[in-house]
């Protein structure tokens, strides 16, 4: 069955959701038929380079309660940090010297910054001219003044992660929250120029029809970005579990993502199981590799808060020999501004189509 699908992928026919939903099931053996035919439309888009991307996750306050998140407001062990303007600054100019092609700004929805956006537009544009390189913003839901005031402040990108497009299961995820403000966000921020990063959760009770309605909801929405990341028990969290993650579910949606979107970026996290992950992940399709965190700057990640941070092996130079052993090469900062001006300019394709234009 899998076999047939893949045929039909490779005759340029779409895949229907009965499709995926058999590409979802396979077995190891068919895995690495998938596996494969990623690699090879990876190539056929991107040839042979990735991109990388810096993180700098620079406020672990936050008001929500998401159940999966180690950050959410009411766990009393997860540690607190606000960066200054200056420290975030200087930790994303040591990222652009290190070879990476984006900083992704980070924070928890943290109030402060709410209430004192022009810091946080500020921070975007002096990151912007100082490191010249393309910027994400990841600051959770905002309203839609401010997310235009991110875009003129220079913002190339804006990710807000779903986790999951079943209403039903973004309830208990991301409790307390909803579900269409969330999504509309994405849409005023692609009104307003910026592209835009989805993101799944799996591993978090969701089920096969749930993983293709997701990735017709990326579809739909024109994100130019699309990441799954597996489901990391956090201490102290309702959701803590000593349930070992099984990555290999991850791996499965990043090769299909790369046939249900073979043009656009697809990240392989460094924060699911660090840098031991990252072969399998670029192996099954990914091409961007992320998240790249400066060692010894007490900056953590999300999923896993420490894990190969103050060793140093989440840099470029602790990466660069895993892209190699993978037959790939780190791109250059020129052609990653090509990719995002084409995404843009697909995107603004899209739309005057959508309106008859
Ligand atoms: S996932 Fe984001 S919004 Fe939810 S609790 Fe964690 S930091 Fe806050």
């Amino acid at each position: 069955m899998v076999d047939k699908v893949l045929k039909k992928y490779e005759s340029k026919i779409p895949l229907s959701d009965g499709d995926i939903k058999i590409l979802l099931g396979a077995n190891q053996n068919e895995r690495e038929k998938i596996f494969a035919l990623a690699r090879k439309v990876r190539e056929r888009y991107f040839g042979n380079e990735v991109f990388l991307y810096g993180f700098v996750y620079f406020s672990t306050f936050c008001k929500n309660n998401c159940n999966f998140c180690f950050y959410r407001r009411n766990n009393g062990v997860s540690p607190r940090y606000r960066k200054s303007a200056e420290e975030i600054i200087n930790a994303a100019v040591r990222l652009a010297n290190s070879g990476v092609h984006l900083i992704d700004l980070t924070m928890g929805e943290d109030r402060y910054f709410q209430e004192h956006f022009d810091e946080l537009v500020n921070i975007v544009k002096e990151v912007k001219a100082k490191t010249r390189l393309a910027v994400m913003v990841s600051p959770g839901v905002l309203s839609d003044g401010q997310i235009k005031q991110l875009a003129n402040a220079g913002a190339d990108w804006y990710a807000l992660y779903q986790e999951t497009h079943s209403r039903e299961l973004f309830r208990k995820l991301r409790v307390e929250q909803s579900y269409d403000e969330r999504m509309n966000c994405k849409k005023t921020a692609k009104s307003s120029g910026m592209l835009i990063e989805e993101g799944l959760l799996t591993g978090v009770g969701e089920t096969a029809d749930d993983k293709v309605h997701s990735f017709r909801e990326m579809q739909r929405i024109s994100a130019s970005q699309v990441r799954v990341m597996t489901f990391v028990s956090q201490k102290n969290t309702p959701m803590e579990t000593p349930k070992i993650p099984d990555f290999s579910g991850e791996l499965l949606d990043i090769a299909i993502m790369r046939l249900l979107f073979p043009d656009k970026l697809i990240p392989a996290s460094l924060d699911v199981d660090g840098i031991s992950g990252l072969e399998q992940r670029l192996m099954a399709g990914a091409n961007v590799v992320t998240s790249i965190i400066p060692p010894n700057e007490g900056l953590a990640g999300v999923a896993q808060s420490e894990l190969d941070i103050d060793d140093g092996h989440r840099t470029v130079s602790g990466i660069s020999d895993t892209i190699l052993k993978c037959g790939l090469k780190i791109s250059t900062p020129q052609k990653y501004r090509e990719t995002i001006e084409e995404l843009r300019y697909e995107y603004s394709d899209n739309r005057l189509q959508a309106s008859g234009g």
